[in-house]
């Protein structure tokens, strides 16, 4: 065997999971399902699947065992089954593969594949008892994601019929006395794990031994995302406060901060629980850059856009000293893999790794050589005002639970050190745990998938989940259902909500892909599907909005569409890649290179898709595409109704208004958002999110007539 090959199996050995097997395996023998708790990193998800393998090998059932583990994301999927096949020693695609939405790689002999749940759920579509799987690992169960949760009811059911399935349960942290007694008192086994201690600094503790001091001026970034909404008029919109954030309020209203001197005391008062101090991570970083302990520091922000402009304003400053002994990474859900690699490995002698991080970085994925956390005590977290029908995508306060793992991830090498960027008495008024997301999220997917999966009544069987969901989010997914024509009176799947549950998109979007097959301009909703489904392709950085949104208003070819803009973005991308010019033109007009070629490749998946759902009958139809604007606008229309706003035109200003929302505002990168008026009396639209005024993602004008199409659904 290979020094490399040694290597991993020395390693695997000191893996606290590793000293567990024997009693693991054997716990799997006796029960049908058990529940794993155990600290991240300490073996869960790269070895525990590997053990049930090598243990069916050995038994002489290597060739009989299929073991399904689900990951709550992509990419997490993809990067642990490539860690597991190197530590095998082979290649990705032999005994262990891959398969996330739309890509895969397994092979004839894999006996291991990490999937995303979602893709384990499509499978359940088309066979039901998972003939041939013989163990599922469901991973990460303490996040609480809506499809984790979903498939918890799935397999209970299925257990039954099935009692040769075994079915293991993976959790992060202590709370698996609810997944046990959930599955009838499974036994719980937990991994003791080591960590070094690290030491928890609160925002007093930080303030009083370094002196710095907070200012109101402080509390105010110059990049941050309230920028964009203050340069909207702001309609009078009454903050609803949520049960945490009012906690957290009286928690700091009640705090004295005694035996802190009067500097720290001062400085807490400027405080403000409602923004991430942007200046004041600098001022920690800067001092533990300027410490004498060596170790790479992870900060967690709350997403894509605050770490984009955490990480200009570091570069801008240069408070961290000479920029070539500091490597900046970010690492979020959209980030490539080429990128994601840099972030496992060391960086040279003398130069600092710091990584700008979501929650990701919490439970899913390991960086080994963190000595130092940053905890802003915030992720962006979607919530679902079933009352209003609004979802809302806002920064809150993340659980205690959440807090002590993101301290945790500092004491993997040696003891560490984590900030809360937040005072004790905030952290006092977190929630234990997080909300699970079944609760705080809008259904119709999953209503979709219950009806396809013939699984009975939507609401007896959501009343069946481990915290089962308010009825009004059930009526209001079923309802949306029905408007788009996918359920009947009854409740029963339409012929049209059959073909939409085996599209791999939002109910709204598959709609505008059938429609799209059926009128023969498949090209162009193809792009607009793929862009609403992969992301934005249009890049705005915060220090060149102005020439970002410019560069994409060239697109907008003044037909008040952001929908039909992507269209031609991504069509004159296609153009410049046939001449080998693709990159220069994404670097012209402020587009990203890797959303593009995403796009590209969901367009091809599309395709197969639908042929293979055959709704696309022959190939040189489809080649042969119309691009008839008025048509595509219309198809549109018809896939994101009933999302829709009326235009008043106000001599210095343009009027929004949707039925459940009352006034709502359009972003400023919207093509819709910066002209003096709209000339058509309707606006379609993808996607509303409460941010504290509700706003508007992309949307396309459509006219009176268009909306005929729609009889009296709309007064
Ligand atoms: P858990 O699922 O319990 O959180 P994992 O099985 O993911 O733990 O990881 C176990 C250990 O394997 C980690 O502590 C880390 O040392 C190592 N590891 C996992 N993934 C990688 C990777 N992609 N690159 C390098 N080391 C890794
Ligand atoms: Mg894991």
């Amino acid at each position: 065997e290979s020094l490399e090959g040694q290597k991993m199996v020395e390693f695997r050995k000191t893996l606290p999971a590793y000293k567990e097997k024997d009693a693991l395996l054997k716990a799997i023998s006796a029960n049908q399902v058990i529940v794993v708790s155990g600290e991240t990193g300490c073996g869960k998800t790269t070895q525990l699947p590997q053990y049930i393998l090598e243990s069916e090998i050995e038994a002489g059932r290597g060739a009989a065992c299929s073991i399904i583990c689900t990951q709550p994301r992509r990419i997490s999927a993809i990067s642990v089954s490539e860690r597991v096949a190197s530590e095998r020693g082979e290649q990705i695609g032999e005994s262990v593969g891959y398969k996330v939405r739309l890509e895969g790689m397994r092979g004839r002999d894999t006996r291991l594949l990490f999937c995303t749940t979602g893709v384990l759920l499509r499978r359940l579509l088309v066979d039901r008892s998972l003939k041939g799987v013989t163990h599922v690992v469901v991973d990460e169960i303490h996040e609480r994601g809506m499809n984790e949760d979903f498939l918890l009811i799935v397999l209970k059911d299925l257990l039954p019929r099935r009692p040769d399935l075994k079915l293991i349960l993976m959790s992060a942290t202590l709370n698996a006395d609810l997944f046990s007694s959930y599955f009838g008192g499974a036994p719980a086994m937990h991994i003791p794990g080591f960590t070094y201690p690290v030491r928890a600094h609160f925002l007093e503790d930080f303030l009083e031994t370094t002196g710095y001091r907070l200012t109101a001026y402080n509390q105010i970034d110059d990049y941050g995302e309230e920028k964009t909404w203050k340069m909207q008029k702001q309609a009078q919109f009454k903050k609803r406060k949520s049960q945490i954030s009012s906690a957290v309020e009286d928690s700091l209203e009640a705090a004295d901060f005694k035996g802190y001197n009067y500097r720290t005391r001062d400085s807490l008062a400027c405080w403000s629980p409602d923004s991430i101090g942007f200046n004041l991570i600098e001022n920690v970083l800067s001092h533990i850059v300027k410490g004498e302990r060596p170790g790479a520091v992870l900060v967690f922000m709350t997403g894509w856009d605050d770490i984009n402009s955490l990480k200009n304003q570091l570069e801008a400053h240069h408070l961290l000293g000479d920029p070539n002994k500091v490597l900046l990474l970010a690492c979020h859900g959209s980030m490539a893999s080429s990128e994601q690699r840099l972030i496992f490995d060391r960086p040279p002698e003398g130069i600092r790794k710091i990584v700008l991080a979501t929650n990701m970085a919490e439970t899913s994925i390991t960086i080994n050589d963190v000595v130092f956390v940053l905890d802003c005590g915030k992720a962006k977290e979607t919530s679902y005002d079933a009352l209003n029908n609004t979802p809302c995508l806002l920064p809150s306060w993340i659980s205690k639970a959440a807090a002590r793992q993101r301290r945790g991830r500092a004491g993997r090498v040696m003891p560490g050190e984590c900030y809360h960027l937040y005072p004790r008495c905030v952290y006092d008024a977190f929630a234990d745990y997080q909300q699970p997301e079944l609760l705080r999220t809008p259904l119709q997917s999953l209503c979709l998938q219950i009806k396809s999966l013939r699984l009975g009544s939507i609401s007896e069987f959501l009343s069946r989940a481990l915290q089962p969901p308010e009825a009004l989010s059930v009526q209001n997914a079923v309802e949306y259902l029905k408007t788009i024509g996918a359920l009947d009176d009854n409740e029963n799947l339409t012929a049209l909500g059959r073909k939409l549950s085996v599209l791999p998109v939002e109910p709204k979007l598959g709609k505008m892909l059938i429609l799209g097959a059926i009128f023969n301009c498949l090209d162009p909703i193809m792009t607009v599907v793929s862009g609403l489904s992969v992301r934005d392709p249009f890049l705005m950085p915060f220090d060149k909005k102005d020439l970002a949104e410019s560069a994409k208003s060239k697109f907008s070819g003044h037909d008040f569409s952001d929908h039909l803009t992507l269209v031609r973005a991504y069509s004159g991308w296609k153009e410049a890649e046939r001449r080998h010019a693709g990159n220069e033109y994404c670097w012209k007009n402020f587009l990203s290179a890797q959303t593009l070629k995403a796009m590209d490749s969901m367009r091809k998946q599309f395709f197969c898709l639908l042929k293979e759902a055959s709704l696309i009958d022959n190939i040189e139809g489809c080649s042969n595409l119309s691009h008839d604007e008025h048509l595509v606008r219309a198809i549109i229309c018809a896939g994101l109704f009933p999302g829709i706003s009326s235009v008043v035109n106000k001599e210095k200003s343009i009027t929004l208004k949707t039925m459940e929302d009352g006034q709502v505002l359009l972003y400023s990168s919207s093509v819709n958002g910066n002209v003096p008026r709209i000339p058509f009396p309707w606006l379609v639209f993808n996607e509303k999110i409460k941010v504290n005024s509700v706003f508007l993602r992309d949307s396309t004008a459509v006219s009176d007539s268009v909306l005929l199409l729609f009889g009296d659904k709309i007064s």
